[in-house]
C-alpha cells in the first residue's frame, strides 16, 4: 500500500453582503409615500452632504458624498431627509444576526456591508451559492430590504462580485472565471488604490486591472512603490487577507471636564485640538476612519449640549476632526456666548476600517501617522503640532 498525502489546500469561501442604498432604501420601507420615489438622506444643511441616494435618485446622477446643494439642484423634487443613525443601526443589528447564523466569521466594513468567511460553513448549509441565496431571502424576509451578494475565494474579489449587478445583485467569481473577469475593469477598482497613484499608472498607459496584471515588475515599482506588489497580487486575484471576526468600534471619544469653567473661545480652541488629537491617534492606531463628528458641551449650569455634523468624506486626521469640532463650538458659542464651560468633549462616530495600502493619503491621515510613529517612538512631547505650543511672547 502507498502513503499517499491527501493534503489539499481548500479554496476559502467569502461572501461579501451589501446592502443596496441602505439609509434611503431603510427610509423607503418604513414611509409607502417615499416609495418609487428619489429619496436623499445626509445633512440638510448649507454645507451638509449626501449620506446615501435612492435609485431614483441616482438616475438623476446623485451620488453620496456629493454636496447637499448640488444634489438639490440635480434633482429638486426629491424628498429631502435627515438620517436617523440610531434607527439604521438596530436595522443593522438584525442583519448582523442574520450573518452570524451561517458563520462566526464576520468582518463589518460599516453597518450596511461585511464579509463572511465561509469556507467551513459549507459542510453544514450546502455550497457558497446556496449559503448566498439563503442570506439574500432571509433578509428579504426579516428587514423588507435588498442586498447584494457576492461570492468568490477571497475578499477582495467577493466584494467585487457583489458591487458587479447591484442593486438586488448575486454574482459568484468562480476561480476560472477570475482572470476574465478582472482583465477589462478600470484600475480604480484595485481595492486601497488611491486616485493619484491611479492617475499615475494611467499617465504610463495602464488603465485596465489586465494591463497592470501584465506590466513589467520594474515599471511597478516605480509607479507604485512599496505597495506595487500587493496591487500585483490584487491584479491576478489573489488577496490572502482573512476575515477578522468582531465588528468595527461603533465611536471613539475624549472628554476633559476643567476645575474652572472656561470662558475663553481661545482657550476653548485649544482644548478641542488636544481632544481632537487623542480622538485621531485612537484611530489611526485601529485603522478606522469616522463619519460624523461629535462635539459635547456641558456648561457650569451643568446643561448638556451635543453637536454633530457629517463629514463630506469620512476622516482620520486630527485636522479634520479639529476643524469640524471647532465650526460646532463655534457654532454653539455664537447661541451661548456668556455660557462658562465645564466640560468639553470630542467624538467621531461612523466607523469604517481604512484599506492598509491607503494609509497614507491624506484623507486617512497620512501625516498624522508618521507624526503618531515618531511619538511612540521618541515620547509623547517629541512633537507638538504648532498651534498646541503655548506663544509665550505675542508678536508685536
Ligand atoms: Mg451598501
Amino acid at each position: 500500500m502507498h502513503n499517499r498525502d491527501h493534503t489539499v489546500t481548500t479554496e476559502r469561501a467569502i461572501v461579501h453582503v451589501d446592502m443596496d442604498a441602505f439609509y434611503a432604501s431603510v427610509e423607503q420601507r418604513d414611509e409607502p409615500a417615499y416609495h418609487g420615489r428619489p429619496v436623499i438622506v445626509g445633512g440638510l444643511g448649507r454645507r451638509g452632504v449626501v449620506a446615501a441616494s435612492s435609485y431614483e435618485a441616482r438616475r438623476f446622477g446623485v451620488r453620496s458624498a456629493m454636496p447637499m446643494g448640488r444634489a438639490r439642484r440635480l434633482c429638486p423634487e426629491a424628498v429631502y431627509l435627515k438620517p436617523r443613525m440610531e434607527h439604521y443601526r438596530e436595522v443593522s443589528a438584525g442583519l448582523f444576526a442574520v450573518f452570524r447564523e451561517i458563520t462566526p466569521l464576520v468582518e463589518g466594513i460599516s453597518v450596511d456591508e461585511a464579509w463572511l468567511d465561509v469556507t467551513d460553513s459549507r459542510a453544514l448549509f450546502g455550497d457558497v451559492e446556496t449559503i448566498g441565496a439563503w442570506l439574500k431571502q432571509t433578509i428579504r424576509e426579516r428587514t423588507r430590504l435588498t442586498a447584494s451578494i457576492g461570492m468568490a475565494s477571497n475578499k477582495f474579489l467577493a466584494k467585487l462580485a457583489s458591487d458587479y449587478d447591484k442593486p438586488d445583485g448575486f454574482c459568484r467569481i468562480a476561480t476560472n472565471r477570475v482572470r476574465a473577469f478582472l482583465a477589462p475593469l478600470p484600475v480604480e477598482r484595485l481595492w486601497g488604490i488611491g486616485p493619484r497613484a491611479a492617475q499615475r499608472v494611467r499617465a504610463k498607459g495602464i488603465t485596465t486591472i489586465g494591463e497592470l496584471g501584465g506590466a513589467d515588475e520594474a515599471t511597478l515599482d516605480r509607479l507604485l512603490g512599496n505597495s506595487a506588489p500587493h496591487f500585483r497580487a490584487l491584479a491576478h486575484g489573489i488577496d490572502e487577507r482573512a476575515v477578522i471576526s468582531g465588528r468595527p468600534e461603533k465611536s471613539v471619544s475624549h472628554e476633559q471636564t476643567f476645575d474652572e469653567d472656561l470662558y475663553s473661545l481661545t482657550v476653548m480652541r485649544r482644548k478641542l485640538l488636544s481632544l481632537a488629537e487623542g480622538v485621531g491617534i485612537r484611530l489611526r492606531r485601529k485603522y478606522l476612519r469616522g463619519a460624523t463628528v461629535t462635539v459635547k458641551i456641558r456648561t457650569g449650569t451643568w446643561r448638556t449640549y451635543t453637536r454633530s455634523r457629517t463629514l463630506a468624506q469620512p476622516a482620520a486626521s486630527t485636522r479634520d476632526i479639529h476643524r469640524n469640532a471647532l465650526v460646532l463650538l463655534e457654532q454653539w458659542r455664537g447661541e451661548h456666548p456668556r455660557e462658562g464651560v465645564r466640560l468639553l468633549g470630542v467624538g467621531i462616530s461612523g466607523l469604517a476600517h481604512i484599506v492598509q495600502s491607503t494609509l497614507f493619503e491624506p484623507e486617512n491621515g497620512g501625516v498624522d501617522i508618521t507624526l503618531d510613529d515618531i511619538r511612540a517612538r521618541f515620547g509623547g512631547d517629541a512633537i507638538v503640532r504648532g498651534s498646541l505650543v503655548k506663544r509665550d511672547k505675542k508678536p508685536r
